[in-house]
């Protein structure tokens, strides 16, 4: 997996996140890409959509993907996504035995990568993947603050 790669796929979980925005959701965007390189899911979050908390962006990508390949677990694949996982979707992560993470901006009020939970440096964390943040980070964290900004004017 090349860094150029790392990019296009980051640009298309960018995409799904401004999808989400003009739905009125809040601007995550996720992409699941096989050990091939072949992008098996793409998904922006639906909270409100589907009227369901967990619809998070990397929930809905992990549950597309594992439908795609039908399997239960995604080994060897990566997850691109806007922003840092919450303590959910990084337990889901784990789970699935995703390869690779990649995600754009941190979240310090949400996130349990970096911060809060660190789920994957818990013991009873069974699967831990490789952790790559940063690519994107601008982009990600300019639609979110954007977006919130918007909400509150
Ligand atoms: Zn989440």
């Amino acid at each position: 997996m090349t860094s150029k790669d790392a990019v296009s796929h980051m640009s298309l979980a960018l995409e799904e996140a401004k999808a989400a925005a003009e739905r009125g959701e809040v601007p995550v965007g996720a992409v699941i890409v096989s050990a091939d390189g072949k992008v098996l899911a793409a998904a922006g979050n639906r909270t409100r959509e589907l009227q369901d908390p967990t619809a998070h962006a990397e929930i809905l990508a992990i549950r597309a993907a594992c439908s795609e390949v039908s399997d239960e677990r995604l080994v060897g694949c990566s997850l691109y996504v806007t922003l840092e996982p919450c303590p959910m979707c990084a337990a889901a992560v784990s789970f699935a035995r995703l390869k690779r993470l990649y995600y754009a901006a941190s979240d310090p009020k949400g996130g349990g990568v970096e911060q809060g939970a660190r789920v994957f440096n818990q013991p009873t964390c069974h699967h831990a993947p490789e952790i790559y943040p940063g690519i994107g980070e601008a982009e990600a964290s300019f639609l979110l603050k954007d977006f919130f900004e918007q909400r509150r004017s």
